[in-house]
């Protein structure tokens, strides 16, 4: 006989994929917990202001993680402040451990995000808090009228050095080549901004300092292969982003990325386990997707464990007709 469950479904992070799916289960009256290791919000919370989610023109992330948080609390969701450290299967439930203990549910709706890639570089280790910084909104006042390098060619790194500019009095951005991956309209308005230079077709090669803080960063043209020394006391790195999928204890199919892979309702390789936000397999990363496969996770995942339990009820309508 299976253990009884804890919950119908719980959710790994409390990001705007979580806090949305959280609110379609909830508001359907499902036994839903959403497990969160640091706050509610999860990447919004790093984001000075966001102006692409609609109805809201310009709002700040740590705002919008409140609202989402607080209207999913409205509908009855519990979110709960336990880091997960392990999601696998066992018979028809899933088995979620946290720091605190061991849940039993019908469905996980996984949706932890992920973390910054590293330059992997010669003092990015020893400087990382000493100048070396993977968040603007975090870090950046710390660098005020002094010199920032920014490396990325994304929307994250042109977007965050342009958001340093406000601090530094010179802001570099180093991409490695000499096409960005950032929208065009982020990438114009960086290079009219005064206070920004964009360095085209240079890595990264070592942070140097004195020991104690980053003095330089050394860059080298991929093409020419000539190195030269930047003066400046900060290095915000944005190369993107690596999926937390490592929670998961069962085989889980992914792409080559590691992004897990799912089907058109947010289903993995693994029945039973949706996936939706930034560790999804998908072509981009914004808030606005992630709450729409939320929301199509929470409904799939209901419906996932309707067929579980009429397939259960006619299972025993059969062996008690036998
Ligand atoms: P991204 O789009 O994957 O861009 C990563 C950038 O880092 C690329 O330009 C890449 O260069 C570069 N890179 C990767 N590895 C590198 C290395 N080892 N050394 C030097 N450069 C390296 O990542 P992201 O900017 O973090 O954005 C992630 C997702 O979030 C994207 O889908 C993005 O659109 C979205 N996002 C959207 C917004 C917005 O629309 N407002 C804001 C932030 C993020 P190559 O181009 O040469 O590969």
């Amino acid at each position: 006989m299976l253990s009884q469950r804890d919950f119908d479904i719980i959710i790994v992070g409390a990001g705007p994929a979580g806090l949305t799916a959280g609110l379609y289960a909830a508001r359907s009256k499902l036994n839903v917990v959403c497990f969160e290791k640091l706050a509610p919000g999860g990447e919004i919370l790093n984001t000075e202001y966001v102006e692409d989610y609609p109805g809201f023109e310009l709002v700040g992330g740590q705002e919008l993680a409140q609202k989402f948080a607080d209207h999913a609390m409205k509908f009855g969701l519990k979110i709960e402040m336990e880091e997960v450290t392990e999601v696998r299967k066992d018979g028809e439930d899933f088995v979620v451990k946290t720091g605190e203990g061991e849940y039993r549910c019908g469905a996980v709706i996984y949706t932890p995000g992920g973390y910054p890639r590293k330059l992997e570089i010669p003092g990015e280790k020893e400087y990382a808090g000493k100048g070396v910084s993977y968040c603007a909104l975090c870090d950046g006042a710390f660098f005020q009228d002094e010199v920032i390098t920014v490396v990325g060619g994304g929307n994250s790194a042109v977007e965050e050095g342009q958001f340093l500019t406000k601090y530094g009095t010179k802001v570099y951005l180093i991409h490695r080549r000499d096409r960005f991956r950032a929208h065009a309209i982020l990438v114009d308005k960086l290079k009219a901004n005064p206070k920004a230079e964009i360095i085209l077709d240079h890595v990264a090669e070592e942070v140097v300092g004195d020991g104690k803080e980053m003095k330089k960063l050394r860059i080298r043209n991929a093409k020419t292969g000539k190195t030269k020394e930047l003066d400046a006391s900060g290095l915000f790195v944005f190369i993107g982003f690596i999926p937390n999928t490592d929670l998961i204890k069962d085989p889980v199919e992914k792409d080559e990325g590691g992004f897990i892979l799912t089907d058109q309702n947010m289903q993995s390789s693994v029945p039973g386990l949706f996936v939706a936000g930034d560790c999804r397999s998908q072509l981009i990363r914004q808030i606005t997707n992630a709450v729409g496969d939320a929301t199509t996770a929470a409904v799939a995942a209901e419906k996932y464990l309707e067929a579980q339990a009429e397939a259960k009820k006619r299972g025993k309508e059969a062996v008690a007709a036998s």
